[in-house]
C-alpha cells in the first residue's frame, strides 16, 4: 500500500454532491458488500477497508473504481495491471466518500492521464460547465444539456412596437404643425394612444434542450439544439444555434436570475482565439532567490521575472492554451473578446495547506474592464497555491520542517530557466 499524501476533503453521501464538486477529483470509498454485485461490478474485488476512486464527466458523472484503500492509516493501492471499472454514478448505491484533491503522482494514473487528455481537448465545450449561474438550467443527469429559451415572434413583436411608435411620432408632428398654424401652444397639444412595449405575456416562450454550449466570437454563445423549435423553420434539430445569455438582478430579492436565449436569426459565430502579450509598464525584477533552512537541509533556488518580452515563454504559454491547459472562465473570455492580453511572469507560489514552494508562471488575462488570474494547485497535495508577493519571500516557512527560512541571496539572472 502507497501512502496517500493528497489533501482530503468533506466526506459525504455520493449523491449529495453537485457534478462540479466532483468532476476530476479521486474519492475514497467506504466498503460496501453491495457494490460486487451491481451488473458490470461483478469483478469488484471486495474489500473491507474500502476503494479508491476517480470521479469524472462524461455525458454522466461516472466513478472510475481505481484500486484499494484504507481510510485510517491513509494509504491505497491500485488494482492489478491497472484495472479499471467504471460505473455511473447515479446508477452506485448510496455510499459514502471522501472528496481527494488531484496530485500530480494521482493523475499519472494511465486511466487518469487518458480521461484529463480528452477532458483538455475538449476546453470550450467543457468551460461552460464553469458556470454556476446556469446550473439551473442544466438536466440534472446530464449537465451538459440545458434549457433555452426561444421567444416565438420577437422579432416580429418588435417591429410592431417600432411601427406602432412610428405612427404615433408621425401623428405627434402633424398636430404640432397643424397646431403651429392654428396658433396653438405646442404643449397644449395631446394625442391619445401612446404606445407601450407589448406585455409579457403577450409573448410566446417555448423551452428548447440544447447541449455542446461554448463561448463564441463577438460576444456570443453556440450550441447544437437537441429539439426542434415549433413556430419556426429557420432552425431545426441538430442545427447550430446563437444564444444570448442574460442575467437580471432583482433588487428587492437581491437574487439575479440567468437565462439562455436562443437567437434563430443571429449567425454563428466562430470560436478562434486571438491574443496578444501584454506590454508590462514597468517588468517584474528578475531576481534568483535562494532560501536555506536553518534546521533541516532544505536549500532552494527560484528563478523569478521576465526577461523582456520573453516570447518563448510567451509562445509556452499560448500553446498550453491551445492544449486545453487553461482556467475555463480564461477560456471563455480569450474566445469571446477580441482586448485580451495575456500577462505573465515566473513568480513565487505556496500551498495553501502543506506549504510546498513553487515557481508558477503567474498566467494574468488583462481585458479593458476585468483581470483573471490563472489558479495554481500544489503537485503534492492538490490544494491551491497562493502567489507569494516578493516582498513577502523573505519571511517563508521552510515547506518540510515549517521553520523561518533564510534568504541567503538575491542575484540577478539571465533569464533562461535553469531548471
Ligand atoms: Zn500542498
Ligand atoms: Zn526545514
Amino acid at each position: 500500500m502507497k501512502k496517500l499524501n493528497a489533501k482530503r476533503v468533506r466526506r459525504h453521501m455520493l449523491r449529495t454532491f453537485e457534478f462540479w464538486q466532483l468532476d476530476e477529483k479521486f474519492l475514497i470509498i467506504s466498503p460496501d458488500k453491495k457494490l460486487c454485485t451491481l451488473t458490470g461490478m461483478e469483478s469488484l474485488p471486495e474489500s473491507d477497508t474500502g476503494y479508491f476512486g476517480y470521479a469524472y464527466l462524461d455525458d454522466t458523472l461516472r466513478v472510475a473504481f481505481l484500486g484499494f484503500c484504507n481510510e485510517e492509516d491513509g494509504t491505497y493501492k491500485y488494482f492489478d495491471a491497472d484495472q479499471v471499472l467504471v460505473a455511473q454514478a447515479h446508477m452506485l448505491p448510496t455510499m459514502l466518500v471522501r472528496v481527494v484533491k488531484p496530485t500530480e503522482e494521482l493523475v499519472k494514473h494511465p486511466f487518469v492521464r487518458g480521461v484529463l487528455e480528452f477532458h483538455q481537448s475538449d476546453i470550450l465545450r467543457r468551460s461552460t460547465l464553469a458556470l454556476r449561474q446556469i446550473d439551473h438550467l442544466r438536466d440534472p443527469l446530464r449537465p451538459e444539456i440545458l434549457k433555452a429559451a426561444w421567444i416565438k415572434d420577437e422579432n416580429k413583436l418588435e417591429r410592431i412596437f417600432d411601427d406602432s411608435v412610428k405612427v404615433y411620432v408621425d401623428a405627434l408632428l402633424t398636430a404640432y404643425e397643424q397646431a403651429e398654424k392654428d396658433g396653438i401652444r405646442a404643449r397644449d397639444v395631446e394625442i391619445e394612444g401612446e404606445p407601450e412595449p407589448p406585455p409579457v405575456d403577450a409573448m410566446i416562450v417555448e423551452f428548447v434542450r440544447i447541449t455542446d454550449l461554448t463561448p463564441a466570437n463577438n460576444g456570443t454563445w453556440r450550441a447544437v439544439l437537441l429539439d426542434d423549435i415549433s413556430g419556426t423553420r429557420k432552425k431545426k434539430k441538430g442545427d447550430d444555434v446563437t444564444l444570448s445569455l442574460v442575467t437580471t438582478t432583482i433588487d428587492e430579492e437581491e437574487r439575479s436570475y440567468t437565462m439562455l436565449f436562443i437567437d434563430v436569426d443571429a449567425p454563428i459565430e466562430d470560436t478562434a482565439i486571438d491574443v496578444t502579450s501584454f506590454k508590462p509598464f514597468r517588468l517584474p525584477w528578475r531576481i534568483a532567490y535562494t532560501l536555506e533552512c536553518p534546521d533541516c537541509n532544505f536549500k532552494n533556488t527560484y528563478y523569478l521575472g521576465r526577461s523582456g518580452e520573453d516570447r518563448l515563454l510567451f509562445k509556452e504559454i499560448i500553446e498550453e492554451i491551445r492544449a486545453g491547459r487553461v482556467d475555463p472562465l480564461i477560456a471563455i473570455d480569450l474566445v469571446q473578446r477580441d482586448d485580451c492580453e495575456i500577462d505573465f511572469s515566473r513568480e513565487l507560489y505556496r500551498c495553501r495547506s502543506c506549504g510546498t514552494l513553487d515557481v508558477k508562471k503567474r498566467v494574468r488575462l488583462i481585458t479593458k474592464d476585468h483581470t483573471l488570474s490563472m489558479m495554481y494547485y500544489c503537485l503534492e497535495c492538490g490544494e491551491r497555491m497562493s502567489h507569494i508577493k516578493r516582498g513577502h519571500i523573505a519571511s517563508l516557512d521552510c515547506p518540510r520542517c515549517h521553520e523561518q527560512l533564510n534568504p541567503v541571496e538575491e542575484a540577478l539572472w539571465d533569464g533562461v530557466d535553469p531548471n
